[in-house]
């Protein structure tokens, strides 16, 4: 099956145009085409891959043996709501935290030092399931190559409340303007966000698109941005932060 999306609509910093998308419901060997989760972390071009993304067949929760047995198309938010309705601990962080379980995995998505992989005990692909200790991973990586069908999340109980509020008040510096989140991850000296805002980056516009006033590693949409004008700005911050820090930035948003 094939569905066409509007990935100006479709993603979350709303670039993009139509493209046909394969819809896959049986786990097999789809190597040919780039998949793609719910949008939140993509920077989709004219002329992208072929790409695919899971239907509803792998959007599930399972409760089984102290494990938490997830479809990879279920969204994040379903995910949080089922932990605080069944008092399971360790979610809170996925308050605010937009996409779906495979697209996490993969990005080993986060914040600061609560990440997906800390609770992730293996992950099922077209070569069965994988135990965490055998995936290479880091901060905001991993080695993850083919298409994550379900992940297996170790349980423990006390779903906190608190901690939720903490996580979402931890978004207060965030820009409300479409984005795709941060756009580069943060080497290890500075942070994105201050290197950019010292190269005089923050605010800084090119058509449509901005790198944020409130938070200068938000690439933002104002309206009619477009890949290009993203794609200038990027270059931009990327060329001065060599030139005047001689760190290579490296961008966490994911160019299609
Ligand atoms: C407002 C906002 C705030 C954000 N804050 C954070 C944050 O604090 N921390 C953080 O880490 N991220 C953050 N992000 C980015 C985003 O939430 C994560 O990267 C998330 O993991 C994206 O999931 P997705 O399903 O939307 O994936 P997509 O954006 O669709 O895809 C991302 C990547 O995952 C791959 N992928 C998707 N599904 C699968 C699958 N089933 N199997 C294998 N690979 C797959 C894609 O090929 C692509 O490489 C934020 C985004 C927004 C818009």
């Amino acid at each position: 099956m094939q569905k066409i999306i509007d990935f100006k609509k479709y993603t979350s910093i709303n670039i993009g145009g139509k493209h046909k998308v394969k819809v896959i419901n049986n786990i097999g060997d789809y190597k040919k085409y780039t998949i793609v989760g719910r949008g939140n972390n993509l920077l989709v071009s004219n002329n992208p891959p072929l790409l695919a993304m899971l239907g509803d067949e792998f959007d599930y929760i399972i409760q089984k043996n102290g494990k938490l047995i997830v479809g990879a198309s279920t969204s994040s938010g379903k995910l949080l709501s089922y932990c605080r309705k069944n008092d399971i601990a360790n979610f809170e962080f996925l308050a605010k935290l937009p996409g779906s379980i495979g697209g996490l995995a993969k990005m080993n998505a986060g914040l600061k030092q609560w990440e997906i992989f800390n609770y992730i005990y293996s992950i099922k692909t077209v070569d069965g399931n994988i135990l965490k200790e055998n995936i290479p991973h880091t901060y905001r990586h991993t080695d993850i190559k083919n298409i994550v069908y379900e992940v297996t999340f170790d349980t423990q109980k006390g779903f906190d409340r608190e901690k939720q509020n903490m996580f979402v008040k931890m978004r207060d510096n965030q820009p409300n303007l479409p984005s795709a989140g941060s756009c580069f991850k943060n080497p290890k000296e500075h942070s994105a966000g201050y290197l950019i805002e010292k190269v005089g980056l923050k605010g800084h516009t090119i058509g449509g698109m901005a790198f944020s006033s409130v938070h200068a590693n938000f690439l933002v949409n104002m309206g009619d941005g477009t890949f290009d004008e993203a794609i200038k700005l990027i270059s931009l911050a990327k060329q001065k932060i060599k030139d005047e820090f001689n760190i290579n930035l490296e961008e966490e948003l994911i160019i299609l």
